[in-house]
């Protein structure tokens, strides 16, 4: 390797790949960024994002997008490299945006492949060196900088780092944790970790008879008799629970609420008593059938069975002429909350990030250097931070690592003079 000074950045994902880009246009040719990466490949995550579509930014970005024990932290990153200026970044690359529901941003290619494409061509473009391969076991802090040595006992020194080793969600793209193994050696704080933007696992197996269906509904989340969270979008029933982008949105509140129980409700726009009026008239309308057939043309048949069931309805050939009032109430309670209690959520091999990681109280967020050990930086979902579901967390990964690399490289020139 060449004598010149090292920026290294750990971790070849999306927060590390912007991190090296911005650095090495700051840098240029005063020095070099070396990106470390364990896997094979860098970006493998990149290339998982959005169904293999890569939802690289929303248009509806904000604070409020974001948890974590501090929220506040992501706002001057935010502020700094915002989503026009990730939409400017991808452009100039030769990403053209396309934006669909809810502001989410993709490329026009629908190939999650073409954001890593452009990003490898500016990568080289910059003669920005990448060693793949290599899996950083520890790194120590010197008088010089820090010395990175990997699980194969190479080592490589470095005057300025920057961690963007990701969190512990998906292992098999490349995140195992280590990021917080290294972190913590460092003096840094973890906080508790979880598996987040995930699937609920629920106790009733009549979710196992639903398995397959989908449906457009709202979803609460109640815990201690309490509404902790809501969200509204297509649920999906599996074998082991529910899944869609409302339940990946409330994974972080099922989590860190003990306890809790999920509501359903399958016609949102309606209330209790229109649903009582709709199947009343039906009752009239469908007398001679049975409730087999009861609800065909307003939900799947299936849910239909099931909130029948719920309703105190055994057998499905009960006559639908001889439905009381009462169980028409309560069928009209199960459509607006079908109750199902939380189990669990899935864990890391399906999560799509991390609730918890380093503490942003020991951070600056003007720059993303650590408070404790100078030079060092950090960025992306190694932080106590995650978005919602919708493009959030990529917009998170390309704000905090341009203003990590920007800094790590401003403090680098400096430390040349
Ligand atoms: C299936 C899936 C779909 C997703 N879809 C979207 C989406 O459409 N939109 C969105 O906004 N977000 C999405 N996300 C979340 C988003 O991808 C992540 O939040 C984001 O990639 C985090 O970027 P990062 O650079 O911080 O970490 P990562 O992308 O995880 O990158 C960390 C890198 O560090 C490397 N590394 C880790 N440890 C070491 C080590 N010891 N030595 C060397 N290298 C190491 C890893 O191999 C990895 O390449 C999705 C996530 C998943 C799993």
């Amino acid at each position: 390797m060449n004598k010149k000074n090292v920026l290294a950045v750990i971790g070849g994902g999306a927060s590390g790949l912007i991190a090296g880009i911005t650095a090495k246009r700051i840098i240029k040719d005063n020095g070099r960024v070396v990106i470390f990466e364990r896997m094979d490949r860098i970006g493998k995550k990149i290339l998982a994002t959005g169904n293999g579509r890569c939802n690289f930014t929303n248009m509806n970005t904000s604070v409020s997008d974001f948890y974590g024990k501090n929220p506040d932290f992501v706002k001057y990153a935010l502020q700094k490299f915002n989503v026009y200026d990730t939409l400017d970044f991808f452009e100039e690359l030769g990403i053209y945006p396309k934006e669909e529901d809810n502001g989410k941003m993709y490329p026009y290619s629908d190939q999650a492949s073409s954001v890593l494409d452009v990003m490898r061509n500016e990568l080289q473009r910059l003669n920005i060196e990448i060693v793949t391969g290599f899996d950083v076991k520890v790194i120590n802090k010197n008088k010089n900088g820090f010395r990175i040595i990997s699980f194969s006992e190479e080592e490589i020194n470095a005057s300025k780092v920057i961690i963007a080793m990701g969190g512990c969600a998906s292992p098999n793209l490349g995140s195992n944790g280590s990021g917080f193994t290294v972190l913590k050696s460092l003096g840094h704080t973890i906080t508790k970790l979880n598996p987040a933007l995930v699937q609920m696992k629920t106790k009733e197996n009549i979710v196992k008879g639903l398995k397959g269906i989908k449906f457009m509904g709202n979803v609460k989340i109640i815990a201690k008799g309490e509404i902790v969270g809501e969200e509204y979008g297509e649920v999906l029933f599996t074998d082991y629970g529910l899944s869609g982008p409302p339940i990946f949105q409330l994974s972080a509140v099922s989590a860190i609420n003990k306890d809790c129980a999920v509501l359903l409700d399958f016609m949102p726009e309606l209330s209790e008593k229109d649903v009582f009026d709709i199947l009343s008239e039906r009752k009239k309308r469908l007398t001679g059938l049975t409730m087999e057939d009861f609800f065909v043309g307003l939900f799947n048949k299936r849910i239909g069975n099931v909130i029948a069931k719920k309703s105190g309805i055994e057998k499905l050939s009960f006559n639908v002429s001889n439905l009381n009032r009462e169980t028409i109430w309560s069928m009209a309670e199960n459509i607006k909350g079908l109750y199902f209690d939380i189990i669990g959520q899935n864990g890391w091999n399906n999560a799509q990030v991390t609730s918890g990681g380093a503490s942003t109280r020991e951070f600056n967020d003007k720059t993303m250097e650590s408070l404790k050990v100078n030079g060092l930086y950090a960025s992306g979902e190694v932080f106590d931070i995650f978005g919602r579901c919708g493009g959030f967390n990529l917009q998170w990964a390309w704000s905090s690592g341009t203003l990590a690399g920007k800094s790590a490289a401003k403090s680098f020139l400096e430390g040349l003079k």
